[in-house]
């Protein structure tokens, strides 16, 4: 049976870690029909929007794609395409594992997932100014809504992946203390979905400032983090920097509707043409791809061949110090899968 599977290649560096990352998908032996669409800078060019209309179409129908990052023009009133698919398809939960692939800063072990609520919180959107003696911006407004629901789905997933994952512990960050409800309601659902894990996965609580500071002293003591969009932005990159930046670090934007797997970096157009991209990040988030299509093997045995590869056969591209261009790292980790 062949997964459909819509192909978004992106805009700068994402063709050529697009190629790179099917190359390897291709070495596991895995069937797929790749619904290949277009979207960001390159759709604009082409057909005049960032966000065409098959690209919507493709994803409802395959409920999955791979993406590459996407260029979003600055300036014109262009919405974020990222932001538009994750509205359309209602992507909840943006899920981000950080593991040490090369020591790094002294860091030689982490392993860690990040939850992040991914639709409400204080980025829903809803701000404004208000305007006091003549002046339009006198006051900015900007209003976190969070919905009892939405803070039991996004912890309920969190205590569902940990048990799925072979994890062993949630640590609920939130800022109960100070935003009584909008991070009270976020903890107490998080308490009522721990007790349905009792006796399975163990339950702990962070306010958000000491769990920044805990990550930097002591991030051994973590294993799943579950927490609102705001504070999963910044944790997420904060944790990323643990492992050597966004180089490495791959996401999912899971939905009940779609899922959206995709490297966390940019479209990098310092390099874009010149072979030098690394395509680790979305071969991970390949990775994390196959294990949400239940094709568990096949995405261990991707994420371990790119550790490998790194770690033990030293191939590397050149944010790494090696010099490896896009294409052999590719090879090198295809070889490692098959
Ligand atoms: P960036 O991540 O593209 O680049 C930051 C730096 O990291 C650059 O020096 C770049 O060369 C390097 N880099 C990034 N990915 C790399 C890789 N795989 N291999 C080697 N080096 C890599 O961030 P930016 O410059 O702030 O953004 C550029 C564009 O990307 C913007 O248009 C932005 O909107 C877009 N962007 C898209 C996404 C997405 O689609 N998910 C995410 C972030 C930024």
């Amino acid at each position: 049976m062949a997964y459909s599977v819509t192909l978004i290649p992106g805009d700068g560096i994402g063709p050529e870690i697009t190629d790179a990352a099917l190359l390897v998908l291709d070495a596991t032996g895995i069937d797929f029909h790749w619904d290949r669409q277009t979207a960001g800078a390159a759709a604009l060019e082409r057909r005049g929007e960032t966000l065409p209309n098959p690209v919507i179409e493709s994803i409802r129908m395959t409920k999955c794609a791979l993406k590459g990052p996407l260029e979003t023009p600055v300036g014109g009133g262009y919405r974020s395409v990222n932001v538009a698919l994750r509205q359309e398809f209602g992507l909840y939960a943006n899920v981000r594992p950080v593991r040490t692939i090369i020591p790094f800063r002294g860091y030689d072990n982490i392993d860690l997932v990040l939850v992040r609520e991914n639709t409400q919180g204080l980025y829903a959107g809803v701000e404004h100014f208000v305007e006091i003696g003549g002046d339009p911006k006198a006051v900015a407004e900007s209003v976190a809504i969070v919905t009892r629901e939405g803070c039991r789905r996004i912890n309920k997933f969190a205590f569902e992946y940990a048990l799925h994952h072979g994890r062993d512990k949630v640590t609920l960050v939130h800022k109960a203390n100070i935003l009584k409800m909008v991070s009270g309601l976020f903890l107490e659902e998080g308490r009522n979905v721990a007790k349905e894990y009792e006796g399975q996965i163990a339950c702990d609580e962070k306010i958000i400032d000491n769990a920044a500071m805990q990550l930097v002293m002591k991030p051994e003591q973590f294993d799943v983090i579950v927490t609102t969009n705001m504070f999963g932005d910044i944790l997420s990159d904060q944790m990323a920097g643990l492992v050597g930046g966004l180089g490495l670090a791959a996401s999912g934007n899971i939905g009940d509707k779609a899922s959206i797997f995709e490297a966390v970096h940019g479209t990098a157009p310092d390099i874009t043409g010149q072979g030098k991209a690394n395509p680790a990040a979305l071969m991970l988030s390949a990775a994390m791809m196959l294990e949400h299509l239940g094709e568990m093997d096949a995405g261990r045995r991707v994420r371990e061949a790119v550790v490998m590869t790194i770690r033990d056969d030293g191939v590397r591209t050149g944010d790494l110090g090696g010099k490896a261009t896009t294409m052999e790292f590719a090879k090198a980790v295809a070889r490692r899968v098959a």
